[in-house]
């Protein structure tokens, strides 16, 4: 190496160490992850006013739905989501290691996926390649928490699951480890940690919204899939708390949040809600007391949207989006803890808002598809202004943008950073019990099937 590119590395040092990184111009991107919304419980709730949050960001964008893909497990749609291509090409086909056919690998030790399994590079890891902040929270398969430059990572919900965290989250003050990225921000995650715990005020909060089961007496509805509910709310309700507090920090270019429970509310309370559907009879105090918890989940949703809109402001790139729709399902066994399912991949919800988004609201439902899972990264891309690498499976969802948006943003191909991205290894889990919890959470929401 000569002097001269020597002294040019010097300048490039000095000049980036005085000015700073440099700045991205045009909006930040906020994508709020929704697992399994469904339009048919959004329409009603829309129009008798219960979901104004939702209804505020429709009225200045554009609602459809989008397709989706089979199999409709979670782990899988979101690192589609956030990787722009399937499972062959991103490596995640289950929620436990599996082979390419969807083979649970060691079925009697089954290990979660963990992000280190990722074949590819995601939303936060392609930010940083093009010199952008991101802020992920609670996405799925990103724990353990990723070195990225730039990037703050919270790791997600299957990690409280994995190390059993999910059901005590003061547990957590122990140490999970890789929980964050950079090391320093879990210092600002764990009060929120703490109030998550299950006998914290967040109990409150819940018996407040959903009330209470009655103890066994003269109730057969079974106590624990109400307590994987209260978990679950306590999980996204952390997490919640988590981002509101990250985005009023510093709002990063790409900002990031999944949350779980209108899918959990869904599959647990369906029968309760559509009765008339099942080939059973559905006890009636079972469906006065928990006819209405989904509806409850997605005005809780709402709210915590709100929340999230307040502190980004209006010049800010709003995605909505879930991973599939949800329907009644297991019609005639009254035994199966799912009684609205996915595993036909109805669509999903979409919702697109901001500076360039057309203000088309909300879409007739003959008519309502913008697009698939496959389109959610490239757009993300495309909105930062980086635009999607050839290699991507879809296309950035340009026609919900307005003319003079796509003027001022030509489309461009970003590049691949696959090259140079870290090997995939096989799942690690932080404790020694933790994916036997975690195996036992997914037979008690019946994704796995148990032995009895
Ligand atoms: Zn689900």
């Amino acid at each position: 190496m000569g002097r001269n590119s020597l002294g040019l590395a010097g300048f490039l040092i000095l000049a980036a160490s005085c000015g700073g990184p440099p700045e991205r111009e045009g909006p930040p991107v906020l994508v709020v992850g929704m697992d399994g919304l469904e339009w048919s419980v959004m329409d009603p709730l829309l129009r008798q006013g219960r979901l104004p949050a939702f209804a505020a960001l429709i009225e200045r964008g554009v609602a459809g739905s989008i397709r989706t893909t089979q199999p409709t497990f979670s782990p899988v749609l979101w690192t589609t989501m956030a990787t722009g291509v399937g499972p062959l090409d991103h490596g995640i086909h289950n929620f436990f290691e599996a082979s390419l056919k969807g083979q649970i690998v060691n079925p009697r030790n089954p290990l979660p996926y963990s992000s280190n399994c990722r074949k590819v590079p995601a939303l936060w890891n392609l930010a940083a390649e093009e010199g952008m902040d991101s802020l992920s929270v609670a996405w799925w398969v990103s724990w353990p928490a990723e070195e990225v430059p730039r990037g703050r990572i919270v790791a997600s919900y299957a990690a409280q699951a994995q190390g059993n965290l999910l059901w005590k989250a003061g547990v957590w003050t122990e140490g999970l480890p890789r929980l964050t990225w950079p090391p320093e921000l879990e210092a600002e995650v764990l009060p929120h940690l703490k109030r998550g715990e299950p006998a914290g005020p967040l109990r409150e909060e819940y018996n407040e919204a959903f009330g209470i089961v009655p103890g066994k007496e003269g109730w057969e509805f079974p106590a624990g899939r109400d307590a994987f509910f209260r978990f679950s709310f306590h999980g996204d309700r952390t997490h919640y708390a988590v981002m509101r507090d990250q985005l009023s920090r510093e709002i990063a270019d790409l900002n990031m949040v999944y949350f779980g429970l209108a899918d959990v509310a869904g599959h647990f309370f369906w029968r309760y809600r559509q009765p008339e559907a099942y080939q059973y009879p559905v006890p009636p105090e079972h469906v006065d007391r928990l006819g209405d918890r989904i509806e409850k989940a997605y005005e809780i949703l709402d709210g915590w949207l709100g929340g999230l809109l307040d502190e980004v402001g209006e010049d800010c790139m709003v995605m909505v989006v879930s991973d599939h729709g949800m329907h009644a399902a297991n019609l005639k066994s009254p035994r199966h803890p799912q009684s609205g399912a996915h595993e036909d991949a109805p669509d999903g919800v979409l919702i697109l808002a901001g500076p360039g988004v057309r203000k088309l609201g909300i879409l007739a439902p003959r008519d309502r598809r913008m697009g698939s899972i496959f389109a959610v990264a490239p757009t993300i891309l495309d909105w930062l202004g980086s635009g999607p690498p050839g290699y991507m499976e879809g296309e950035p969802l340009r026609r919900w943008m307005t003319d003079s948006w796509k003027d001022s943003n030509p489309e461009t191909r970003g590049r691949d950073h696959r090259r140079g991205f870290r090997k995939a290894t096989p799942p690690i889990t932080p404790g020694e019990d933790a994916s036997a919890s975690f195996l036992d959470s997914m037979r008690e929401i019946g994704y796995v099937d148990s032995e009895d």
